[in-house]
């Protein structure tokens, strides 16, 4: 396996052909993976607004006044307002946000970026990374995977996971196959496209490499059972039941 950052693609902005914009600097080969930052992807759909594009009602500012008085910085609830419009639920509201996205990935601020964003104040992710990464699939020939860095809890740091992924299975089922002693696997199923998108993230960086997009080359998925869910259902979560009844 091999991974490779595509070099020499330029600011993305609304409009631009993304995929053309790769396809101009990779000769792909059969099997390759691409992996792209939904930083460019967002950009490339339009998804960078300004806070004035945002209204504050009262439940942001209240959210906004408890971070100000909890982290000591002045918050725009603005930029609570923009969380909560691109959310389908806040399970945390302080001492951060921690809200479910639309299309079901759970992040703080629902992924919400200032970084790496010339021309608003706020980047949010694309509405349906996974509707994007099928037409980039679609238009390349190759799997895609649409990477956020996203904290994770247990554990200091963030890391690369998928919030979006065409042409291949999000996981990898191992059950049924056995272990070294012959003993057979009854739970895991491995996030593959958290793996790849783990990996391309390393390489990508997270500031101003301007390398948004990596092949991903002499892998595959193989001939395995696979699965399209990565977003754990509600009814099975009990780390979300559990948040949702917690009090900062
Ligand atoms: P995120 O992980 O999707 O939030 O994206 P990051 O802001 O961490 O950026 C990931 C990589 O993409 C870094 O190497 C950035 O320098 C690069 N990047 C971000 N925006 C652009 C862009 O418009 N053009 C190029 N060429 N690189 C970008
Ligand atoms: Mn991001
Ligand atoms: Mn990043
Ligand atoms: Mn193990």
């Amino acid at each position: 396996m091999h991974l490779f950052a595509v070099d020499g693609l330029p600011e993305i902005a609304a409009g631009d052909d993304l995929a053309a914009l790769i396809d101009a600097r990779v000769e792909f080969e059969d099997g390759d993976v691409l992996c792209v930052a939904s930083t460019v992807v967002s950009k490339a759909e339009g998804r960078s607004y300004d806070y004035e594009d945002f209204e504050a009602g009262e439940w942001s500012r209240d959210i906004a006044a408890r971070l100000e008085s909890i982290t000591g910085d002045e918050k725009d609830p603005r930029f609570a307002q923009a969380v909560i419009e691109e959310s389908e639920e806040l399970i945390v509201e302080a001492p951060f946000i921690l809200a479910v996205t639309k299309f079901g990935h759970i992040t703080v601020n629902a992924g919400i970026d200032r970084s790496n964003v010339p021309d608003g104040d706020l980047l949010l992710l694309p509405e349906d990374p996974s509707a994007s990464a099928q037409r980039l699939s679609d238009a390349l020939g190759v799997a895609v995977v649409v990477t956020d860095t996203s904290g994770r809890p247990f554990r200091y740091g963030q890391r690369g996971v998928a919030v979006g992924w065409a042409g291949m299975p999000a996981s990898r089922d191992w059950r049924g196959e056995h272990d070294r002693d012959g003993r057979e696997l009854g739970v895991t199923v491995q996030s593959v496209v958290d793996e790849l998108a783990g990996a391309a993230n390393l390489v990508a960086g997270e500031g101003d490499g301007g390398t948004p997009a990596v092949i991903v080359r002499d892998w595959e998925f193989g001939e395995h059972d696979g699965s399209e869910n990565l977003f754990r259902d509600e009814e099975d979560d009990i780390v979300r039941e559990a948040l949702r009844d917690w009090e900062f």
